[in-house]
C-alpha cells in the first residue's frame, strides 16, 4: 500500500549511466507492471527529505529496446501509477542546427512528430475522443526550473530548440536532414513521440533536455555515423546531466502550471 509521504515525486527517463546523484540516497529498485505491459526496466528509486526520484532506462537495462520497440505506454503509465508530478526526459539526438557541437545540451522548446506512432494514446476506446492540446508542448514551469538548475550548476544549456522525432531505428539520409532543417528542426531523435503526448494525456508535467551526440547525416560531408559514437558521447556527458538533476532537487519550488488541467476541454462532447 502506498503511503503519502508529502514528498514531490519526479520521474526521470533516459539517464543511462545515471548512478549516483549527490544530495539524494539510492534506495533500491521498484518494478511496476501496468495494464499496458512492462516498462523498459525497473525504476531506480532515490529519496531525500523532499523528493522521490524514479529513474528509468528508456532503452532497457542493457539497451535492448530500439526506439520503435520501447513500450512508451508502460513507461509513462508506470510513472503515473507511482504518482510522479513531473518527468524530466533526457535524450541523445543528432544536431541539425549548424551551430550545435557534439556534447551541447539543448532545452527543448518545440517539437515535430514525424513518426507513425500517432495512434499510441491512452484514449483509444470508442466514444472517448480526446484531442490533447499541444500548443505548449513542454511544461513551462519545468523548463524554467531546468534552465535555472543548469545555470546554478554552471552547465551550459542552450535555451530553445525544436526536436523532430523519427521512427528509426535507422539514421536519416542527408536529404531528410536538409528537409528537416527547412522545416525548422534543430535536432533529430527517435523517442520524444509518443512519450511526451502520453505524459500530457495523464496530466504529468514534461520537460526535455537533448544531448547532441553527433552531427546528423550530411551535416559533415562523407562521414559515416555509428551507433557506438552516439553511445560514447552520451556516456561522456552523463556527469553534466547528473549535475543539473542535483541542482533541480535542491529546491522544491517551481512556478505553478496548468499541465494537470489539460483534459479540460480536450474530450469531444464532454
Ligand atoms: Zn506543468
Amino acid at each position: 500500500m502506498k503511503k503519502d509521504t508529502g514528498k514531490e515525486k519526479i520521474g526521470i527517463i533516459g539517464g543511462t549511466g545515471l548512478e549516483n546523484i549527490a544530495g539524494i540516497k539510492y534506495s533500491g529498485e521498484q518494478f511496476v507492471e501496468t495494464p499496458y505491459g512492462s516498462p523498459s526496466d525497473k525504476f531506480r528509486v532515490y529519496e531525500n527529505d523532499s523528493f522521490i526520484i524514479y529513474a528509468l532506462n528508456r532503452h532497457g537495462a542493457n539497451h535492448e529496446y530500439a526506439p520503435h520497440n520501447v513500450n512508451y505506454q508502460a513507461n509513462i503509465y508506470g510513472l503515473y501509477s507511482l504518482e510522479v508530478s513531473e518527468i524530466l526526459s533526457f535524450s541523445s539526438v543528432g544536431g541539425i542546427n549548424l551551430n550545435y557541437k557534439n556534447g551541447d545540451l539543448v532545452l527543448t522548446t518545440d517539437a515535430i512528430d514525424n513518426t507513425n506512432r500517432g495512434s499510441i494514446t491512452f484514449y483509444n476506446e470508442k466514444g472517448n475522443v480526446v484531442h490533447i492540446d499541444m500548443s505548449s508542448p513542454f511544461c513551462n514551469s519545468v523548463r524554467e526550473k531546468l534552465l535555472k538548475s543548469a545555470e546554478n550548476a554552471g552547465i551550459s544549456l542552450t535555451n530553445g530548440g525544436t526536436y523532430i522525432c523519427t521512427d528509426g531505428p535507422r539514421f536519416e539520409t542527408p536529404a531528410e536532414i536538409k528537409m528537416y532543417r527547412i522545416w525548422g528542426a534543430d535536432m533529430v531523435g527517435m523517442t520524444l513521440f509518443p512519450e511526451i503526448t502520453l505524459a500530457k494525456e495523464l496530466g504529468i508535467c514534461y520537460g526535455n533536455i537533448s544531448l547532441i551526440t553527433n552531427a546528423a547525416s550530411g551535416v559533415e560531408e562523407n562521414r559515416k555515423l555509428t551507433s557506438d559514437e552516439v553511445v560514447d558521447e552520451a556516456k561522456k556527458n552523463t556527469a553534466k546531466i547528473t549535475k543539473i538533476i542535483e541542482e533541480y532537487i535542491k529546491n522544491s519550488k517551481r512556478q505553478p502550471c496548468s499541465c494537470k488541467e489539460i483534459l479540460k476541454g480536450a474530450a469531444v462532447g464532454k
